[in-house]
């Protein structure tokens, strides 16, 4: 009985009650964990330390990381995609060099330069928003 277990009313951890006989009934009784509080604990109920609802609690924050961080990514991007734009409204040659030599770069056409260009940019405002 080295595991330890704690309330199910007030989360303290429980004192293992040896095998005994009562003093007021002079019955033998099973040993038994008790709250130092006194609450009843409804076997075999007790909470364990590590209860599973732990996992599930784990898995729901990483969830919502999940989500959080979906919503940063998508804002990254579209700040990339405008960022791109105002470079193609200010310097469009500028920029259609600046493609061209990424395009040859990469081997590969325009089109994907732009995709590369925009993901490239949207790492550069992920770490601006994530503080990485
Ligand atoms: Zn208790």
């Amino acid at each position: 009985m080295d595991d330890q277990k704690l309330c199910i009313s007030c989360s303290q951890f429980l004192n293992w009650v040896p095998a005994g006989v009562s003093k007021k009934t002079g019955k033998p009784y099973n040993g038994f964990w008790a709250c130092p509080e006194k609450h009843p604990q409804k076997k075999p109920a007790y909470q364990n330390p590590n209860p599973p609802s732990a996992k599930a609690f784990t898995q729901s924050l990483e969830a919502d990381f999940d989500r959080q961080r979906n919503i940063i990514r998508q804002h990254s991007q579209d700040m990339a995609i405008k960022a791109l734009e105002l470079m193609h409204k200010v310097d469009p040659e500028g920029l259609m060099q600046e493609l061209e030599q990424a395009a040859l770069t990469a081997q590969t056409n325009i089109l994907n330069a732009v995709i590369l260009q925009v993901k490239k940019l949207s790492d550069h405002f992920d770490k601006d928003v994530s503080g990485k």
